[in-house]
């Protein structure tokens, strides 16, 4: 090798380490200039010691002609015998070599020595040859050393820098999280405050209209029924809290019996039906569904709940059908409720059913809400082996679709 090729070769290697920005890129533009320097030198390689069982693996390969990465096989322990100390720096050279797994990958001879990798020393900078001989000056010996050195700072300073930046959007990631749990926990506090008031508004206000007795008979009984009412969406908005927070400890509570789903669709929709008049629900229900076993009370509850969302998500009222269908060569029946309401947008599907989740929609905020009603039917339907599902589309309407095993 003449010097000025080394010196200009020397430059373009500085230049490639220090404009990397990874360690794949810093290895393989540096030691395809490694080969390009050393030209009777056919691969570059890492090797990482294996203490257990006396070898090496080839933690990373370079060759002239293709790039092979973690190549895993092993090579014996270099003998210390063949080890030199070269101005202090220990190195191995070893011509015409006898190994059998070392022969087995074209390696005739090789000069190695120790760099230090990710806080590790032992690893080995590897130049390998088909050539039986070295054929290596002084001053070959010392620019490998060189080079050895060099890579090993560069390449120690771009895994540092790795480590910090994926510190850093560790940290920022986790400041996200405890932002958007901040948010979720005002939203919280905002949304149940809100819920109980409404209801307890009511309560008090026709309350006071008993108490202050300036009502005929029948007022006093509609009244009566305006706190019933009141209550009772109270009463339901607790049960909902306390449920979920029950559920988290003990799980769902499964009550299995035989169940006709087609029964429990038809009276929750009568049940419907009749409460809103406004609105046109109906239902279709397959011919010869099968009878199930699932707990009857629970998928009611999941009914009503989706029926009173579409209800509430429908402010031009409109049609809501209910329908059964079997699905899976009779494996599962699923029951869907589609709506003509204001929709959802598809960036939403993922979160709907995550706990307090609601939409930033102002005709959504318009409604009350607490943003469980979703999540617990999620729960149940889990629960009941089954799996539930969105499709919408904006200002058109919603379909949720939930199935139950046969
Ligand atoms: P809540 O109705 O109390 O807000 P849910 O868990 O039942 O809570 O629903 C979560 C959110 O999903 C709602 O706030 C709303 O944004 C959206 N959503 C649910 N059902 C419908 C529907 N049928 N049409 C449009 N949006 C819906």
């Amino acid at each position: 090798m003449n010097d000025t090729k080394i010196n200009n070769n020397y430059t373009d290697l500085l230049e490639a380490m220090l404009n990397a920005s990874e360690s794949e890129e810093l290895l393989n533009s540096t030691f395809s200039l490694i080969l390009k320097i050393f030209n009777i030198m056919t691969r570059v390689q890492i090797w990482e010691p294996i203490f257990q069982t006396n070898e090496y693996s080839v933690y990373y390969e370079f060759l002239n002609k293709d790039l092979s990465s973690m190549i895993k096989h092993h090579v014996p322990y270099l003998p210390e015998s063949t080890k030199k100390d070269f101005e202090n720096t220990p190195v191995w050279e070893y011509e015409n070599i006898e190994c059998i797994s070392l022969n087995k990958f074209n390696i005739s001879s090789l000069i190695a020595t120790e760099i230090s990798i990710q806080n590790k020393n032992n690893f080995l900078l590897v130049l390998t040859t088909d050539n039986k001989d070295l054929n290596l000056t002084i001053d070959d010996k010392k620019l490998f050393i060189k080079l050895a050195k060099l890579f090993e700072k560069e390449f120690s300073k771009i895994e540092d820098a790795f480590a910090n930046n994926d510190k850093i959007n560790r940290l920022q990631n986790q400041n996200t999280n405890l932002r958007e749990q901040e948010q979720l926990r005002k939203n919280l506090i905002n949304n149940i405050s809100h819920e109980l008031k409404t209801p307890l508004a009511s309560i008090l206000g026709f309350s006071n209209m008993l108490v202050s007795k300036e009502l005929n008979q029948v007022s006093s009984k509609e009244i009566a029924e305006q706190i019933f009412q009141a209550a009772k969406r109270l009463s339901s908005i607790i049960t909902d809290f306390l449920h979920i927070n029950k559920t988290d400890t003990e799980g769902w509570y499964l009550n299995l019996e035989m169940c006709d789903i087609g029964e429990i669709i038809k009276e929750s929709v009568e049940e419907f039906s009749s409460l809103y008049k406004e609105f046109k629900i109906i239902y279709h229900i397959s011919n010869n569904y099968p009878i199930i076993k699932t707990d009857p009370k629970l998928v009611r509850q999941v009914l009503d709940n989706l029926i009173s969302n579409s209800i509430k998500y429908s402010p031009s009222c409109g049609n809501i059908i209910v329908t059964l269908d079997i699905v899976s060569n009779n494996k599962e029946i699923i029951v869907s409720i589609t709506d003509q309401g204001i929709g959802i947008d598809k960036d939403e599907f993922s979160k709907l059913f995550n706990r307090f989740y609601r939409s930033n929609n102002p005709q959504v905020q318009k409604v009350s809400g607490t943003g469980l009603g979703l999540a617990i039917c999620k729960e149940i339907i889990t629960a009941l082996s089954g799996t539930i599902e969105v499709k919408s589309e904006p200002n058109k309407g919603s379909k949720f679709s939930f199935t139950l095993p046969v």
